[in-house]
């Protein structure tokens, strides 16, 4: 039944209106037939079409109206479910998308996977000499950049306001380190200029942590975020790992 009805909701709404009153079609003749099979044979065949134009008259309209009305319900939830799900400023997914996505992909991967915690430096003096509109650039573009280097398939949310956390899933420590790298790279390279800061660079600071099994995406961040923490006191602008104990930068 659950199949059938999953079948159902992918035909368009014409379609799904003509199944709906072809089965009220078929109910009603049913109940013509014995009825009055029964009390009126000598006019059963009439009684038959008519039941049939009656019920089709009166059961599509009806039946399109309603079908609509609940396509429309189930575009909206769709629709409020994303939102829910995103970063409006950056396009990216929010807190509240990746903590139950990469928790599912911990599962599915058998929790093997990096999670970088990335964080802008010094954003607050961008806010400050350049304004909240050229911050929010700047953060679009972040964003923008993560979205390039990571691949189908893995996770970026932006979860605080200059924030960012990537889970790339079955990821090495190396590769996890390559990928940091080319993001705080193409960070340096290209965010001041498209968003229009000339004399000034923005960059970010990366704190990774590695998954080989049985972690979960909490613990994930409260180690990625020391690695963050580690990174800004080393001066910013660098990436620590879990692999990296003497302190030592991926870059
Ligand atoms: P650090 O290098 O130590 O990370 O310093 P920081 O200045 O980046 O960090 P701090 O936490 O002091 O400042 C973060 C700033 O981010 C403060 C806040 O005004 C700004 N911010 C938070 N959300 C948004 C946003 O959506 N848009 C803009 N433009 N700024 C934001
Ligand atoms: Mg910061
Ligand atoms: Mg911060």
């Amino acid at each position: 039944m659950t199949k059938l009805m999953t079948i159902f909701g992918r035909l368009s709404l014409i379609l799904q209106t003509c199944w709906v009153v072809a089965v009220a079609v078929v109910g009603a003749d049913l109940l013509t037939l014995i009825f009055y099979g029964i009390f009126f044979t000598d006019r059963l065949l009439l009684d038959l079409v008519l039941t049939t134009i009656i019920t089709l008259l009166v059961g599509f309209p009806i039946a399109y109206f309603f079908l609509g009305q609940q396509l429309k319900l189930a575009k909206m939830a769709v629709r409020l479910e994303q939102s829910a799900r995103t970063d409006h400023l950056t396009g990216l997914g929010n807190r509240a998308a990746f903590f139950p996505d990469v928790s599912s992909l911990l599962d599915l991967s058998g929790a093997c996977g990096a999670l970088l915690y990335i964080d802008a430096d010094h954003f607050k003096s961008v806010n400050d000499a350049f304004g909240h509109a050229t911050g929010d650039a700047v953060l679009k573009s972040i964003a923008k950049t993560i979205s390039e280097v990571i691949r189908e398939g893995d996770v970026a949310a932006r979860i605080g306001g200059e924030e960012f956390v990537v889970f790339l899933a079955g990821a090495t420590p190396q590769k996890a380190a390559e990928v940091a790298e080319r993001i705080r790279f193409r960070v340096l390279q290209t965010v001041a200029r498209a968003a229009g800061l000339l004399d000034r660079s923005i960059t970010v600071s990366i704190g990774i942590s590695i998954s080989s099994g049985g972690c979960s995406v909490e613990q994930l961040m409260s180690r990625a975020d020391k690695n963050l923490y580690r990174a800004k006191e080393l001066g910013r602008n660098r990436i620590i790992a879990d692999e990296a104990p003497d302190g030592r930068t991926a870059a």
